[in-house]
């Protein structure tokens, strides 16, 4: 029997996702129709972004689920008209994509390396940067972003602490989890990364209370959602030196504001919402492979629990 696969995103995407989607498909042994305009009753499966223009799930009366193509889904999994399973984006170029921004932009402050790249020539100001060995950085999200980029960072020898909402198991990553947890987690952070998802209970993450828990010259990223930081407590702590450094990837309003503080702050990094991003040749796999499971009857992968909102 031949599915029906629904392509509900902006027609860029389609464009980039039409060839591998069929591959992948047709790759996973599903005898699929691949379109961006099927009747909804007559759609099995919803491939989406929340940026498409579909808003109402009601008459998708008999797909089996909605495969979002992004990895949050806080836009959607509060629909009220959605009923069907919602799956996730996880593939590894987007995990990848993510270890290298948070890897790179974290090594970019621990070398000091705008000192060597902005220096006028004939500059010579040999002072050693610090060791990762003598460096801790704290994850926020033990997720499969923050997990991986966790692990990456103890690899390259920094002492990792890590915070989720359950407690987890990680080799080398000293796990915390819970409200004294979040604490611990930040008093002992010269680095903050942030990748939780954004839900009622992780807005505002850091504040004013939290950001004053971590050490004088802690270094903050966010590449999770701009929503997870007070912005104004983060740039009263920029401004009185509390916090050396923020390297920003996400905010509450984006494209960033013109006129907004974070473009023209001198401790501030702004990176427009590129800290990784679903590849249609890698994303079309899980998408492929969760549609098999579909029709196997198997349970799917990614599945979004809608009361956690993550
Ligand atoms: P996951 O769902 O795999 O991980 C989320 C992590 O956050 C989990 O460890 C979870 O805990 C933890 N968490 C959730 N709620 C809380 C809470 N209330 N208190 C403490 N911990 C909490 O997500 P991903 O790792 O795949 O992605 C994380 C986020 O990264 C996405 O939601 C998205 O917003 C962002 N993102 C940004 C991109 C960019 O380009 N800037 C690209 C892709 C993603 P537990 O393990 O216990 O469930």
């Amino acid at each position: 029997m031949t599915v029906n696969v629904l392509f509900a995103a902006k027609p860029a995407r389609w464009a980039e996702y039409e060839a591998p989607l069929r591959t992948e498909i047709e790759a996973a042994g599903v005898a699929a129709h691949i379109a961006t305009d099927i009747p909804a009753d007559q759609v099995d499966y919803i491939v989406y972004a929340p940026n498409s223009e579909v808003r109402d799930f009601t008459p998708f009366t008999r797909a089996k689920a909605v495969l979002n193509l992004w990895a949050g889904v806080e836009a959607i999994v509060n629909n009220p008209t959605l009923r069907l399973p919602l799956c996730r984006m996880v593939d590894p170029a987007l995990t990848q994509g993510m270890v290298e921004w948070v890897t790179g932009h974290i090594l970019r402050l621990h070398l000091g390396m705008d000192a060597h790249i902005g220096a006028a020539p004939g500059t010579w100001n040999p002072v050693a940067p610090p060791l990762s060995f003598d460096t801790r950085v704290t994850l926020l999200g033990l997720g499969e972003l923050g997990a991986a980029c966790a692990t990456a960072l103890a690899h390259l020898g920094f002492q990792v602490t890590g915070w989720s909402r359950s407690q987890k198991d990680i080799s080398g990553i000293t796990c915390l989890s819970g409200t004294a947890g979040l604490d611990d987690a930040l008093a002992s952070a010269d680095y903050c990364v942030l990748l939780l998802p954004k839900t009622p209970a992780t807005e505002n993450t850091l504040n004013a209370r939290t950001l004053a828990l971590m050490p004088r010259g802690a270094r903050i990223l966010n590449p999770g959602r701009g929503p997870l930081i007070d912005d104004q407590a983060l740039l009263a702590a920029l401004d009185h030196g509390h916090i050396d450094h923020a390297t920003l990837d996400v905010f509450r309003i984006e494209p960033l504001p013109a006129e907004h503080r974070y473009w023209t702050h001198p401790r501030v990094t702004v990176t427009p919402h590129v800290a990784s991003e679903t590849r249609a040749a890698y994303s079309s796999k899980t998408i492929a492979e969760n549609i098999r499971r579909g029709e196997a009857g198997e349970p799917f992968l990614h599945l979004v629990d809608p009361g956690a909102g993550y």
